[in-house]
């Protein structure tokens, strides 16, 4: 995807503050962050979001989980609790359609659901 915003940042074309990569995945913080520690990890290979995983970037998404647990970790917001979200569509709030997940902790985060 030629003019997709984080299709750019994996391929090094717009600067990112870039804090882990790999083959496949690439951690970035927010550039405008919600939180002390606001990282979004997304899968180099485009897909929209989670309602459009393809079985390349599916492989790449399992991966996410653990990787956060490893970057709270080195961010030093592992003990204080941390949070992993994918806003899929509007409803959601989603304005990157590029699949990617909001590391974000280091204060007290609230509640979205109960
Ligand atoms: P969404 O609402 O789609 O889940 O979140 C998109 C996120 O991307 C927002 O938190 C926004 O601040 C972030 N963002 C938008 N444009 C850029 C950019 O050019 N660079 C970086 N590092 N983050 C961006
Ligand atoms: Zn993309």
């Amino acid at each position: 995807m030629s003019e997709c915003l984080f299709c750019k940042i994996a391929r090094k074309e717009i600067p990112a503050a870039v804090v882990y990569e790999d083959d496949t995945l690439l951690v970035f913080k927010d550039i405008f962050p919600q939180a002390p520690v606001h990282l979004l990890i997304i899968p180099k290979a485009h897909c929209a979001g989670l309602a459009d995983l393809t079985p390349e970037t599916a492989a790449a998404a399992a991966r996410i989980p653990a990787l956060a647990a490893q970057l709270a970790q080195e961010q030093g917001v592992a003990e204080g609790g941390w949070r992993l979200i994918s806003n899929c569509g509007p409803d959601a709030g989603q304005v990157v359609f590029h699949l990617h997940f909001h590391l974000v902790g280091g204060k007290p985060l609230g509640r979205v659901c109960r």
